[in-house]
């Protein structure tokens, strides 16, 4: 493609331009483990790096690329790596910049897996670790260490939906040459861009609203820079951590319409947060879009919209929870997020269910907390089904 798409849609629709040999309009599905060189030259070339050829599906593929290059641009990032999950990518950062001795600061309320691989796992191969509340500067700035090697944030943070200042952020990190990544799945691209905010490297479920369709678990890595790509590429190769080309086609479809279905999930999670916001039998909630969200003005400086996820509490807490899980009937009651359909979950006893008390305590994951991912269907519907259920309460 000559000329280069500006407008985030058309992004969204033509990608970073790769063409198909054949003339296929769709990338297809390159399903092949391996691929045939021309000779022994063009072989050797290949891995060399001389050649751009592909030499072997876990290393590259066709589909994927396409994939990574189409997020990258959407992320205004280098380059991207497609991953099997968006765990894998976690993971792949971590293996790219921790080691023995080296020292991880993050969210206490990240996605819990996570926190839980670097406290259960990476801590065995002496990787230190300090979970702070992020959404508060100084105590990002007390957990650095000599030896912090990485500041992690995932913002809005999953499930408190806590913002951090992910400029400010940077801005002290960079001081300390310290690389940040940002988590970015609750957002997307669309809402939040945190590599134009400061950040080296940016990474997705694709799972979740990249996807939209909840059906594939993908997961990809975006670098700013050329050096932190090829860093997080070689990790990602020798681990194994790549993902499908059938995935990868599920998702770019996905990827198409995601401004439109985010337009419309943010449309209803406004109203759905307003309709909880004013229930009685709501003790508190946490939604960008209202004004009652403690970081409500940093959120409008970071993101172009709110977004379609929220956490809410009931007064009559964890009893009161599960009644409304059990009575819902349009809402689905499953972990994930950023689908077309609306999901609610509890993560006390679901997603965080790996935490410790302690964790889950600083991270204010209380008990009562519920989660709520906003679907694309009528407003209306959705509001009538939380109204049904909460009237069983
Ligand atoms: C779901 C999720 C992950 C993990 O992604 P998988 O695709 O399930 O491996 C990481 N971070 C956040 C914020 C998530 O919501």
């Amino acid at each position: 493609m000559t000329h280069k798409p500006s407008g985030f849609n058309s992004k969204l629709v033509h990608g970073a331009g790769a063409k198909d040999p054949l003339g296929s309009v769709i990338m297809p599905i390159y399903q092949t483990s391996t691929f045939a060189f021309e000779s022994a030259d063009h072989g050797a070339a290949c891995f060399a790096g001389e050649s751009d050829g592909y030499i072997y599906t876990r290393i590259a593929n066709p589909t994927v690329r396409d994939l990574e290059k189409t997020v990258a641009l959407l992320e205004n990032g280098y380059d991207g790596v497609g991953c099997s999950s968006g765990m894998a990518a976690v993971t792949t950062v971590y293996m790219s910049y921790l080691g023995a001795g080296k020292h991880i600061v993050s969210h206490n309320a990240v996605y819990g897996p996570s926190r839980a691989i670097i406290e259960g796992t990476f801590s065995k191969f002496g990787v230190e670790s300090t979970y702070v509340d992020t959404t508060d500067l100084e105590q990002v700035k007390a957990a650095i260490r000599p030896n912090t090697a990485l500041i992690y944030l995932e913002t809005p943070a999953n499930p408190t939906i806590g913002i951090s200042d992910i400029p400010a952020i940077c801005k002290l990190a960079h001081q300390h040459n310290i690389p940040v990544c940002v988590d970015n799945t609750f957002c997307s691209p669309y809402l939040q861009k945190p590599l134009d905010l400061g950040a080296d490297i940016v990474l997705h479920s694709m799972t979740k609203f990249l996807n939209g369709h909840a059906d594939i678990i993908g997961g990809i890595i975006i670098a700013k820079t050329e050096a932190d790509y090829k860093k997080v590429r070689s990790t990602m190769v020798i681990s194994g951590c790549n993902m499908d080309p059938h995935q990868a086609f599920l998702t770019r479809r996905g990827l198409k319409t995601m401004a439109l279905r985010i337009d419309r999930a943010q449309e209803n999670a406004m109203r759905v947060a307003e309709f909880l916001e004013a229930h009685p039998k709501v003790a508190w909630i946490m939604y960008p879009g209202l004004r009652s969200h403690p970081q409500f003005e940093l959120g409008k400086k970071l993101m172009s919209g709110p977004g379609a996820m929220m956490s809410f509490g009931l007064k009559g807490g964890l009893d009161a929870g599960k009644k409304l899980m059990d009575n819902v009937q349009l809402c689905v009651l499953a972990v994930s997020l950023g689908g077309i359909e609306t999901l609610i979950q509890h993560p006390a006893s679901m997603t965080h269910s790996k935490l410790s008390k302690a964790a889950k305590k600083e991270g204010g994951i209380s008990d009562e907390l519920v989660r709520l991912s906003v679907g694309i269907e009528e407003a209306d519907d959705i509001i009538a089904d939380l109204e049904q259920a909460l009237s069983k309460i």
